[in-house]
């Protein structure tokens, strides 16, 4: 749990600009950030510095993939009136944050990320020994931090990326958090609170710092919570008070671990453009039917009267994505035993998935026929992503003493 709950109540998630987006974008993030915009108060964003920092080589196709990914967050369902929709680069207080936490950030802990070693494996024919690649993980540090999100969706493979984001806020609170006279700013702070809270708050604090008591942190965190009579930078005060360390300015965010896509490519391995296997969103329907007609199934299966095996076959995996326990018991008797023809077993597959693209492309549709409506969505985001990242780089700039006097 972190430490201020209405920022626990903030997600934080990015994609880079790829262009059009794809069925395993829609079950692997897409479907997702449909369900947390209902429930937090959520910042999308499109990544485009972070393109930069494995293609900074060819940044034209930029502009053309972030409006196109964009139209598809939109026919997919993301509301803009629920959730924030921005551009990365029009927020340059995501820039200076970066610079100033890369100040406080040892070399060494980014060297360290798994992905910086990997990538660069995976990644050979890229040029990946710079500056901007090394850091982008701190830049998505500052890009979490910028809207003191306290939950972060993420995969597996990037979870250590919140952890370093943990490590680089806990450091920044621990160098700049402790004001002059903040003991007395945060006694004050906590007379405003009403003598009985202040009196419960002493008692948890004594608790939670004399015997480690977790329960009374947690019950004092909530106390805290519920004060609408407190400044955000008292409550602030009074958290870091709480826990032992100084005022905390940049809260830590919490990963919150999303199931890996069980949306396979058409021929089995992870759906990605790269592979050539991948089914978009916006492709005609026509076009998706032929594609799954002629996507391969298992090699066993020459004729018609070979059995099979659904766990070899990629089909087998977008039934479990599509189909009914019903129909899929269908498949696993009638493949085994050769009692249904391959064209057969990918019917369903293909009316579930047609079914899917149907209302997302008539929404894709609207979109398209209206730039100037994507565009003012965009403007709107990017402006209330502004005035909250305004607000954090005041403070920071407050902290690290960047104020003329
Ligand atoms: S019957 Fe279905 S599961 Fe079996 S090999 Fe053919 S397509 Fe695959």
């Amino acid at each position: 749990m972190n430490s201020v709950s209405s920022q626990n109540a903030r997600v934080l998630s990015g994609m880079r600009p790829t262009g059009q987006l794809h069925l395993g974008h829609y079950h692997g993030v897409l479907k997702n950030w449909l369900e947390l915009q209902h429930e937090y108060e959520c910042f999308f964003f499109v990544a485009d510095w972070h393109a930069l920092t494995t293609h900074y080589e060819d940044p034209s196709i930029i502009p053309d993939s972030s409006r196109e990914m964009v139209i598809d967050w939109l026919a997919a369902g993301i509301n803009p009136g629920s959730a924030t929709l921005f551009v990365q680069s029009r927020v340059p207080e995501h820039a200076e944050l970066h610079l100033l936490l890369s100040m406080i950030t040892p070399l060494g802990w980014l060297e360290r990320v798994p992905t910086y070693k990997d990538q660069q494996e995976k990644l050979k024919e890229l040029d990946l020994s710079t500056y901007g690649f090394l850091g982008y993980p701190l830049l998505q540090s500052a890009d979490i931090l910028m809207y003191k999100a306290g939950q972060v969706p993420v995969g597996e493979d990037q979870v250590a990326h919140v952890e370093l984001t943990r490590e680089v806020a806990r450091r920044f609170n621990h160098i700049y958090g402790r004001e002059p006279g903040f003991e007395e700013k945060a006694e004050a702070a906590k007379k405003k609170m009403g003598k009985k809270n202040a009196k419960l708050f002493d008692s948890l604090k004594r608790r939670y710092q004399e015997q480690g008591d977790q329960e009374a942190l947690e019950v004092a965190r909530a106390l805290l919570d519920g004060q609408g009579n407190i400044t955000l930078a008292d409550r602030e005060r009074l958290f870091g008070y709480l826990e032992g360390g100084g005022r905390i300015i940049l809260p830590e965010p919490q990963a919150l671990l999303t199931q890996a896509s069980k949306m396979p490519g058409l021929d089995g391995q992870k759906m990605s453009k790269s592979y050539n296997n991948t089914i978009s969103l916006r492709d005609d329907p026509a076009e998706v039917e032929k594609t799954l007609r002629t996507m391969p199934t298992d090699p066993a299966r020459v004729r018609r009267t070979d059995p099979g095996d659904p766990e070899k076959c990629p089909v087998w995996q977008f039934h479990q994505v599509y189909s009914s326990d019903e129909v899929c018991d269908w498949v696993q008797e009638g493949c085994r035993s050769a009692g249904i023809g391959c064209l057969e077993c990918k019917r369903p597959v293909i009316d579930g998935v047609l079914a899917e693209l149907v209302p997302i492309q008539e929404r894709a549709k609207e979109y398209e026929a209206q730039p100037d409506l994507v565009r003012s969505i965009m403007n709107e985001g990017c402006e209330r992503a502004r005035d909250v990242a305004r607000e954090t780089i005041d403070e920071v700039r407050h902290a690290m003493s960047l104020v003329m006097v």
